[in-house]
């Protein structure tokens, strides 16, 4: 799960970490009655998306007076960014982060990411503030450092300082990074995250060691135990199908292609999903059933996938196993006398019931596309959506 920048802020507050000053606003009103509260000579006015990259794409502005807030806000809000995060459709800025605006001397990159490599999480940091971390690793790797992490001593006060003079933090200021980055780690670890980036951490004209920007991910299976984090989740944010399919514990993913697919287990939905880019398709989503659904959860699958106005044909492709190939037909059959189905529809079943599931679909009336293969079944609806 994802948050704001301005929440993230929060967080980080709590464990000590610096941060500038700052209100959230969600009209032009508000964003200058907060620059007034907080009464620096110069404010941030910053679009609040779950999506980096927005200082590029004109979503932060510096404002030396309350006109030029109010400028500022105007534009902002309601303003569609598109950054390279946001996919070429954008995000439209809905809350503005209202913040004191910083005597930046330099800005580095402080993150921390679990790693699958060393089964470890990891500590990153590089002087190359500001910038795209992607493009630091393609580019001049070298200017990244690691620390990996013992989960049972946690960050240790030595592995810290050693990132900060790795990365060239002035030796005045080392210990400040230092306890900067131990508060950042304790944050990731309380809280579950799965990623805390800060992107730039600067240091000040007048010697502090603030994070001028935040980006917390948490891990969704530790949830439960964090409603502090759940209650800041932003449903506007997110997929609406996706916030649709998570209500009936469907693993749904919105792609940008044009064949729903329907598939049971993650493996076999990636390979779905490889076939028919193979042949020369596109998916529309990854969604894995699960092996245990029941028919209101394909039925409800199946309306999610026809919600989208992008997908032009679907694939359903069932391995039963512990899934029996009758539920799903029945689910598929229930689901399209609700929902008018205008569209191609490919079926191959295999497994238990298999027989059944073919007939309970014939009978059904429903113009469907039998496959006797996944190659089969990938093939044809490819050209069918053509
Ligand atoms: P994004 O990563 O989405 O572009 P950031 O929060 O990192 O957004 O802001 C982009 C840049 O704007 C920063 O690298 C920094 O140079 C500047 N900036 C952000 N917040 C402030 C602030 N409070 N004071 C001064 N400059 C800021
Ligand atoms: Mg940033």
């Amino acid at each position: 799960m994802n948050i704001h920048e301005y929440q993230g802020k929060q967080i980080l507050k709590q464990y000590g970490v610096k941060v500038p000053e700052g209100r959230v606003a969600f009209s032009v009103d508000e964003a200058v009655k907060a620059a007034e509260e907080l009464g620096t000579q110069v404010v941030v006015v910053k679009a609040q998306i779950h999506a980096g990259g927005r200082g590029k794409a004109g979503g932060v502005k510096v404002a030396k007076n309350l006109d030029e807030v109010r400028t500022y806000a105007n534009e902002i809000l309601g303003k569609v960014l598109v950054t390279h995060q946001t996919g070429p459709e954008g995000k439209e800025v809905k809350r503005l982060l209202i913040e004191q605006g910083c005597d930046i001397k330099k800005e580095y990159y402080v993150g921390v990411v679990v790693d699958r490599a060393t089964n470890r999480v990891v500590m990153m940091a590089s002087e190359e503030g500001g910038t795209e971390i992607e493009e630091v690793a393609a580019h001049t790797p070298e200017k990244i450092f690691k620390e990996v992490i013992d989960p049972v001593t946690g960050l240790l006060p030595f592995q810290a300082r050693r990132l900060a003079f790795a990365i060239n933090i002035p030796a005045e200021l080392v210990n400040k990074a230092a306890s900067f980055m131990m508060s950042l780690y304790q944050a990731f670890v309380d809280k579950d995250c799965s990623i805390a980036e800060i992107n730039p951490l600067v240091v000040t004209g007048d010697g502090e060691v603030m994070a001028l920007d935040a980006k917390l991910n948490f891990d969704s299976n530790a949830l439960y135990r964090h409603s502090d984090v759940v209650e800041l989740r932003d449903l506007e944010e997110e997929d609406e199908k996706e916030i649709q399919a998570s209500k009936y514990d469907l693993s749904y993913i919105a792609l940008d292609g044009n064949i729903g697919c329907m598939v049971n287990g993650a493996g076999l939905a990636m390979a779905t999903m490889d076939i028919i880019k193979f042949y020369g398709g596109d998916p529309a989503n990854f969604l894995d059933v699960g092996g245990g659904a029941t028919e209101e959860k394909v039925t409800e699958a199946f309306k999610i996938i026809l919600s989208d106005p992008k997908v032009k044909g679907i694939f359903i492709n069932i391995f039963g196993g512990i899934m029996k190939c009758d539920i799903i037909a029945s689910g598929v059959v229930a689901a399209a006398k609700q929902v008018s189905l205008d569209k191609p529809l490919v079926v191959r079943l295999e497994g238990t019931n298999v027989e059944l599931g073919k007939q309970i679909l014939k009978d059904s009336g429903l113009d469907i596309v039998a496959a006797d293969s996944m190659a089969d079944g990938a093939e044809k609806i490819v050209a069918l959506v053509k």
